[in-house]
């Protein structure tokens, strides 16, 4: 089930309460590892997980990204992932 369009006008970017843009389709680096998934487009040149080390596999995703601090939430099984910083540092 794609993420609904109506539960996309609820969700607000935790940090700032602004709107957040879905994006499909996007380039995602994960580790198996640690299943962590790094954006690749703010990460270009990453090839292996700054956790524990192992080589990162190029994946595609959602994603939604904040209009106004361009933080971004993966969604993760048509889950959004709206976390706070400071449960998400290696999600930046
Ligand atoms: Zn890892
Ligand atoms: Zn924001």
């Amino acid at each position: 089930m794609p993420i609904s369009s109506e539960l996309l006008e609820i969700l607000a970017c935790p940090m700032c309460k602004e709107d957040v843009e879905l994006k499909d389709e996007e380039d995602f680096l994960l580790c198996k590892k640690c299943d962590i998934r790094y954006y690749a487009e703010r990460f270009p040149d990453r090839t292996s997980c700054p956790k524990c080390g192992s080589d990162l596999e190029k994946i595609k995703g959602e994603v939604l990204v904040c209009v106004s601090c361009e933080r971004w939430y993966p969604i993760i099984d048509d889950i959004p992932h709206m976390l706070p910083d400071d449960l998400r540092d290696d999600l930046k």
